[in-house]
């Protein structure tokens, strides 16, 4: 926590050092061919840094190093207690820079700066603390096998992973990644978005402060197309571990496939289904919680609650209740500590969300709040939190995910009738169910196909929980020890006695 105010973020915005440069085996340095970007900030359109834009030669030095280090032993053979040390005191180094992070991170793709350091700064720490204290509490297993043999089934490193996230949550996704990849001793070339590249570069001197070996993390900014794809079709990264849309991770299993068959993992996109009876035990907390569920992060989030589908009996009395909680949200300046809505990650975004805004007019959506541009004299990519209602499932507005906060209502009769809508969907990330009934929460629960399912919320979140989806929201999970499963290849020994 902290207090300062938006006239104290906005003068450490004027004199924050900002690095643009890769990092590669411990040290920070310009792309091969010494090509940049412009890193424009959504807030006001200022220009923040000279990003390198990396190519194939930045990501074949960055693996082969990547591979000499691992080969080495110094970080896949340290003792686990050895690594977790070194892990925590890395959590403890972005701590102790939060409030230069959460800067870096609002300035970058335009979040609340509260939010910055509450959520996501906060939630890189956990993440990154939790899986180097989990390491040394992990055991292998020995099979029940014959009495003359002795089978032991270990886990272990898989090698040079490469991470590619998005802009969403920048350092958290990030850091999702990078707990367990470091803890179970592997070597990380992590790709940011181009988008959202600051915070992941500070920390890559951050690691090396912590004691995490030269050449262990290695950090390429630069364009999916050119970077993102040099690692994916490279022929020495053993595992790809991908945060982002549904389209791009698709392409992924093609590059793996046209290449050495990596192993390929997936968290994408959602559109996931909020499902609200008419015996909730509260409509009105239900009601705020759906506003927030589609505010929250500006809706730039792949669990966003985007379609809430209302039982038709309440639908009267409860959609003032969501307009009503929905006006609590507004759009403001991202570093006034007060603002709970900051700006889309950039002008094209903001386009984009537009567009499908005017497609819920065409197709004959009511608009029931929002649905304009905001604070346009900022220069800033600002948009309104947005209800529509009267939606059918096969409106555009309720197909696609908008990736902004774009809320359209669904109207059902019967339990059966919620589970079909919610289901017919090409993604399974999340779903929310309210009612007072526990067999139907749990009924409709086990019907619905999802990765996480909340029960009279929409919120809840731990590192202790697996965090993926079903169907083309993707494959494997974040988060908990099934996250380990990416990072490590199962061994069986065979030992004759
Ligand atoms: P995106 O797919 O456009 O980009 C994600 C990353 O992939 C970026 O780093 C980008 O540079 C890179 N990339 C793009 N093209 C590439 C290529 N051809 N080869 C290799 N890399 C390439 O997604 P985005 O717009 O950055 O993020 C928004 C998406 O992320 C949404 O769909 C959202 O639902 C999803 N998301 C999912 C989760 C989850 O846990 N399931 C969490 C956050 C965001």
């Amino acid at each position: 926590m902290t207090n300062l105010t938006r006239a104290d973020w906005e003068s450490k915005a004027n004199t924050l050092q900002v690095e643009g440069r890769a990092f590669i085996n411990g040290e920070y340095c310009p792309a091969a061919d010494g090509e940049t970007f412009d890193c424009i900030s959504p807030v006001d359109g200022r220009l923040l840094a000279k990003v390198a834009s990396c190519d194939q030669a930045d990501a074949d030095r960055a693996v082969r190093n990547a591979r000499a280090t691992f080969n080495t032993g110094v970080w896949s053979q340290l003792a686990p207690a050895g690594r977790k040390a070194v892990m925590v005191r890395f959590a403890e180094l972005i701590e102790e820079h939060a409030e230069e992070l959460a800067l870096l991170e609002t300035l970058d793709m335009g979040k609340p700066i509260s939010d910055s350091l509450n959520v996501d700064i906060a939630s890189s720490a956990a993440a990154l603390r939790w899986s180097g204290e989990a390491i040394d509490k992990i055991y292998d297993e020995v099979a029940p096998i014959a009495h003359d043999q002795l089978g032991l089934v270990t886990r272990e490193a898989i090698g040079v992973v490469a991470a590619i996230v998005p802009w969403n949550f920048p350092l958290m996704v990030a850091c999702w990644k990078l707990g367990p990849a470091l803890a179970t001793g592997n070597s990380v070339i992590l790709k940011p978005s181009e988008r959202s590249p600051l915070t992941a570069i500070r920390v890559a001197r951050l690691a090396i402060e912590a004691g995490v070996p030269k050449g262990v993390l290695n950090v390429l900014p630069g364009y999916g197309h050119t970077v993102g794809k040099a690692l994916a079709l490279h022929m020495d990264v053993d595992s790809l571990v991908f945060t982002g849309s549904t389209r791009i991770a698709k392409q992924l299993q093609i590059y793996a496939g046209e290449s050495n068959m990596k192993r390929v993992w997936l968290e994408a996109g959602g559109k996931s289904p909020n499902i609200v009876f008419a015996d909730a035990p509260d409509l009105k907390v239900a009601a705020e919680s759906a506003a927030a569920a589609i505010a929250f992060n500006q809706g730039e989030v792949c669990s966003a609650g985007s379609r809430l589908l209302v039982e038709r009996s309440i639908m009267d009395h409860f959609l003032p209740m969501v307009v009503e909680a929905l006006k609590t949200w507004k759009p403001g300046h991202p570093l006034d500590p007060a603002t709970n809505m900051g700006a889309l990650v950039d002008n094209q975004h903001l386009d984009t969300v537009l567009s499908y805004i005017e497609s819920g007019h065409t197709d004959g959506a009511q608009l029931l709040i929002g649905g304009k541009r905001a604070l346009t004299e900022s220069g800033g990519a600002y948009v309104e939190p947005t209800l529509f209602g009267g939606v059918s499932n096969t409106m555009r507005i309720a197909r696609e995910e908008i990736f902004g906060p774009v809320l359209s209502v669904i109207p059902f009769n019967s339990t059966q009738e919620a589970i079909e809508i919610a289901n017919d969907t090409p993604y399974g990330l999340a779903a929310a169910v309210w009612t007072s009934n526990i067999s139907k929460a749990h009924l409709t629960a086990k019907a619905l196909r999802a990765g996480i399912v909340w029960i009279n919320q929409y919120d809840g979140d731990d590192m202790t929980a697996p965090f993926g989806g079903f169907k083309q929201s993707g494959n494997g999970r974040d988060k908990s020890l099934h996250a380990f499963d990416k990072y490590t290849e199962l061994k069986a020994t065979w030992i004759k006695l």
